[in-house]
């Protein structure tokens, strides 16, 4: 797949990061203009890489025309000032992400409040929320922000001269996840929307608006979104998926369906813990992870509450607050 790939002129380009996900897949589109989509973290290491693996194909950073951002997350867009400075290229990314490239520290920081008032209201000790914010600013520094050239719109067309894109939001993991389809070589550039070997984690951050959820209208619900856009993915004729981690793959309908199950194994799993007393989603986290439900108390915490908004969508368990702490219970 991955030489049906290169045929096209898609390269993957492997760019190491700091991050427990290991590396970052960017690719090279070598088309007119000559594109890159996603960048890698903002990091010495990562610039050399991402040098090094142009020239494998014969190009270099000020060869670049256009940079494509897949989503919002650090290891996808730290180095796009960098490149975008250094090649001129027209960076384009989805209208609603646009801001977040635009002010990238502002806007983290902003996630970062809506971080806190959630593992504060969800029962996580204060002391871990003052420590986690303090790990998020130190890695802050990974990110990168630079003018958008051009904003994209859900269901608009990318051309290129031997090609077209068609730009899909598809959030969930992120609110900004853009996925890209060429629908004539039955390619979709999936970014961190759907990755074969790890289950893309919806997190929780500020709606952005569109499919992401409306601002300002409760908590955002990111796995019943995450959910709704797997089922659009589904129904797509897609024979190669390149993904912004690990190999590329296809029959990605029953890797969707396998994903289904899991979700649903595991909101039954937290549904049995809501039978007895009624818990906190943080309680619910350690029940499940131990301590890891501590050290990655946000990822957890996330995990926990997109299963119970499903719960809770279907009136499977009931939402109870004391001294400012939700707690869950089933019915
Ligand atoms: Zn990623």
């Amino acid at each position: 797949m991955t030489a049906t790939a290169a045929a096209a002129g898609v390269h993957c380009l492997p760019i190491p990061t700091p991050f427990m996900v290991g590396r970052v897949n960017c690719y090279l589109i070598d088309d007119d203009p000559l594109t890159l989509l996603d960048t890698g973290p903002n990091s010495g290491k990562a610039l050399d890489q991402l040098e090094r693996a142009l020239a494998e194909h014969g190009r270099r950073i000020e060869d670049l025309e256009r940079i494509l951002i897949s989503h919002q997350h650090m290891d996808h867009l730290g180095l796009v000032d960098i490149l975008a400075r250094r090649s001129g290229a027209e960076v384009c990314t989805l209208d609603l992400l646009a801001p977040l490239i635009e002010d990238f520290t502002a806007e983290a920081e902003r996630d970062d409040e809506l971080a806190e008032v959630l593992m504060l209201r969800h029962g996580i000790p204060r002391d871990v929320v003052t420590a986690l914010r303090a790990v998020s600013r130190s890695y802050r520094g990974w990110g990168g922000s630079t003018p958008v050239g051009r904003r994209l719109h859900d269901g608009e067309t990318l051309e290129f001269a031997g090609r077209s894109l068609e730009v899909l939001h598809r959030p969930g993991h992120s609110p900004s996840d853009t996925v890209f389809w060429d629908a004539e070589r039955e390619t979709l550039l999936a970014g961190d929307h759907l990755i074969k070997h790890i289950s893309s984690n919806p997190l929780i951050s500020r709606a952005l608006g569109g499919k992401s959820g409306e601002p300002g209208n409760g908590r955002p619900r990111a796995l019943v979104t995450y959910l709704a856009s797997l089922r659009e993915t589904r129904e797509m004729p897609a024979r190669v998926l390149l993904p912004g981690h690990g190999e590329p793959f296809g029959d990605h309908a029953a890797l969707i369906e396998e994903r289904f199950a899991m979700h649903e194994r595991r909101a039954e799993k937290i549904r049995g813990l809501l039978t007895g007393t009624p818990l906190s989603a943080h309680e619910v986290a350690q029940a499940l992870w131990g301590n890891v439900a501590v050290t990655q108390a946000y990822l957890t915490l996330s995990e926990v509450l997109g299963h119970v908004d499903l719960l809770l969508e279907r009136g499977e368990v009931q939402e109870q607050e004391l001294g400012g702490v939700v707690r869950y219970e089933a019915i």
